[in-house]
């Protein structure tokens, strides 16, 4: 029988395993966290989109940076086959806003629970708390005081041999740990011939296969135990890894007022600007969070943001509030009010300004300081209270102090907030990892690599990433899938 060795037990690892293991490989799945798919059980904030039911013609655009590479792992297994499979593992699912789909319970940990019996049901061992810190190659001989076990008859302890059920510390070690191993390479490595593993307690040994799957992930959120390890291993066999850079992530505003943190906005636009040309717009949710604009629609301008700021370029972002109205009927609605406040009030003049009301708010033409009365076409107490109908009360005073600066009509500013962009989030928080495993050294209709006969990739690892909205866990489904499908082929197809 078929040995495979499958490294990561994130979403693309476990597909991966359980597929090798459908197809009759005997499958050891070694994940270097004491528990399975850490990752996966914060994903969507703890109820996990699985993934994301659009079809090909509207999915792909969703994923970078070649879409193309994506394509046949995606009709190996589409996003409707996604929910299939879980609901045929006994996780039943739901749709939100049209596409997007979560576990019916609204529970990530439901996700893992149900992956963990289907990998249990097929027999495959699952050795959690241990790491893979290299592969040994054939061109680079283990030596010789190093004993190796083929990965069927690795030892896990407190589970039976067909168990998935996590066991950590399960190592037992015949060989030095500290026996050293050559890993110099004669020429490109073409085959595996083994993995140097090291437990929980420090302890090595080295595991043979006869097919080896790499679904290490990206490196965000290294607490979850994707620390960018699969980098490493799949570089030192002479892979080319595309450069690394966080995505979905925050973006910093210059001089952030601190004030607008925790502030959530909904049904507002933000526009994208790159060197002062518009680049993408998005309408929907934004957060200012601790670190800078976030939220999904700072999220999906955060791609091409993060590359832009690399390159040094100048980025902003521009925040319309009302993105429902165009300025002039902004505008026009501003006016009505101010005049419905005024007969109201039964006052015409605008506090310290000179000027009547009407022919300050008539004037707005949108070039900064010409039309600006000071914070308000009245007194400050009539600007606050007119806002309140613009926005939440939260975004008031940051928003008066942004108006006042730039001497923008209100209306202008409502629909005209920019924000300079100066960082970005790091690995620790952000959503994805961008770059990674060329996907020109990869087959990608089986997830082979091109360079190393034995060897397939799945998941983050790849080069391959993609929007907020479910996209992300479809393709480390999919090329889990694809990748555990492809163990049996005998030859590498190019
Ligand atoms: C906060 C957050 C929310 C998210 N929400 C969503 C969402 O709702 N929908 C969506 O589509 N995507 C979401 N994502 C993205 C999604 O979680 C990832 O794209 C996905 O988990 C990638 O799967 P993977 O199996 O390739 O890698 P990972 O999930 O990162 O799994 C890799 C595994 O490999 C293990 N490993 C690493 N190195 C080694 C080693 N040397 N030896 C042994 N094991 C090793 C790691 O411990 C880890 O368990 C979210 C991500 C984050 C951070």
């Amino acid at each position: 029988m078929k040995e495979v060795i499958v490294i990561g037990a994130g979403p693309a690892g476990m597909l991966a395993a359980g597929t090798a293991a459908e197809k009759g490989a005997n499958v050891v799945l070694l994940e270097k966290m004491e528990k399975p798919g850490r990752k996966l059980a914060i994903t969507g904030k703890g109820r996990c989109n699985i993934t994301n039911l659009k079809n090909w013609e509207d999915f792909s655009p969703h994923v970078h940076p070649v879409n193309r590479y994506f394509k046949p792992a995606f009709y190996n297994f589409t996003s409707e086959d996604t929910v299939t499979f879980f609901n045929n593992i006994g996780l039943p699912t739901v749709l939100e806003r049209g596409t997007r789909v979560y576990p019916a319970s609204q529970r990530a940990f439901d996700v893992i629970d149900a992956l963990k019996s289907w990998l249990e049901r097929l027999g495959v061992r699952m050795i959690c708390g241990c790491q893979v810190l290299e592969f040994l190659t054939e061109a680079a001989p283990t030596s010789g005081d190093q004993e190796t076990t083929s990965c069927a008859n690795f030892p896990v302890s407190n589970a039976t041999a067909s168990s998935a059920a996590p066991t950590s510390g399960a190592l037992e070690i015949k060989a030095s740990a500290s026996a050293p191993i050559n890993t110099k390479k004669a020429g490109t490595p073409t085959r595996i011939k083994a993995v140097r593993v090291r437990n929980s307690r420090g302890e090595e040994r080295l595991l043979t296969a006869d097919h080896f799957i790499l679904a290490t992930g990206g490196k965000t959120y290294p607490g979850t135990g994707s620390t960018g390890d699969g980098y490493a291993l799949a570089s030192a066999l002479g892979h080319t890894i595309e450069p690394l850079f966080p995505t979905l992530t925050a973006l910093m505003p210059v001089d952030y007022d601190r004030r607008l943190e925790g502030v959530e906005l909904r049904n507002v636009r933000l526009d994208l600007y790159i060197e002062e040309v518009l680049r993408r717009s998005e309408e929907g949710e934004l957060l200012f969070s601790n670190l800078g604009i976030e939220g999904p629609i700072g999220f999906r301008v955060s791609r091409q943001a993060v590359v832009a700021l690399n390159k040094g370029q100048r980025v902003s972002l521009h925040l319309n509030l009302k993105p429902a109205l165009t300025r002039e009927q902004l505008m026009a609605r501003w006016k009505r009010e101010r005049e419905n406040s005024l007969v109201g009030s039964g006052s015409v003049s605008v506090p310290g300004s000179g000027m009547s009301a009407r022919n300050s708010v008539g004037a707005g033409n949108g070039s900064p300081g010409k039309n600006s009365v000071g914070p308000g076409n009245g007194s400050e107490a009539d600007l606050l209270k007119r806002l309140r109908a613009y926005m939440p009360e939260t975004l008031i005073t940051p928003f008066i102090k942004y108006q006042t600066v730039s001497g923008l009509h209100p209306v202008d500013a409502m629909t005209k907030w920019v924000f300079p962009i100066a960082s970005y989030g790091d690995w620790a928080r952000a959503v994805v990892t961008a770059g990674g495993i060329s996907m020109k050294e990869v087959d990608i209709r089986t997830m082979r690599s091109k360079l190393v006969e034995n060897l397939s990739f799945a998941g983050e690892v790849l080069d391959l990433d993609a929007d907020s909205g479910g996209y992300n866990l479809q393709i480390a489904f999919a090329t889990g899938r694809l990748a555990g499908g492809g163990t049996s082929c005998a030859k590498n197809q190019q």
